[in-house]
């Protein structure tokens, strides 16, 4: 089920709009529990939370994006991958990880559809979570686009692709049958 944005911004709007006017009412913002009757204090606040995450050492992963590119690191010594790529090894501490382009081929592990999503996915239409085996020997962990979900198999051939996340149109990747 999808919740356009709009429709959101309602919902919440007229929760807010239920408990003012039952605290103006009744001087408390308390409601009986649907299941029980059992009084709830209802504490509602707005919020928008903005995360400002550093990328400047793993940004040769967003250019590669950019360029089409899915990028994960690698340790030269211990020989393991990083995907999504990270600066330091785990291992070895080292800071010098080396940038490789995934090949993008890989095999189904599986997968689930999403249909109950979280809040602040509600917009998006219900989508399917994979995770695929990549030839080099990692995991990836992502949304997959496919046209019929009875008709995917665990085992089936994927490969990695960068498409625009819509509606806020970032590039991000995503699995596909191949
Ligand atoms: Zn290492």
């Amino acid at each position: 089920m999808t919740i356009p944005r709009e429709e959101l911004e309602k919902m919440v709007r007229s929760w807010l709009d239920m408990v003012e006017e039952i605290t103006r009412n009744e001087g408390l913002p308390v409601i009986p529990a649907e299941k029980t009757g059992d009084p709830l204090w209802v504490d509602v606040r707005e919020l928008r939370l903005k995360y400002l995450i550093p990328i400047s050492r793993v940004k040769r992963f967003f250019d590669g994006l950019k360029e089409g590119k899915v990028y994960a690191t690698k340790c030269p010594v211990k020989n393991v991958f990083f995907f999504p790529p990270q600066a330091d090894c785990p291992y070895c501490m080292d800071e010098n990880l080396e940038w490789v382009e995934i090949d993008g081929e890989g095999v189904l592990l599986t997968y689930t559809v999403v249909n109950v999503k979280p809040a602040s996915y509600l917009h998006y239409p219900d989508y399917v979570v994979a995770i695929a085996r990549m030839n080099e020997g990692f995991n990836v962990l992502c949304w997959m686009n496919v046209d019929d979900v009875s008709k995917l198999k665990i085992g089936t051939k994927v490969r990695l692709v960068v498409k625009r996340r819509e509606p806020e149109g970032f590039l991000t990747y995503y699995l596909e049958p191949v």
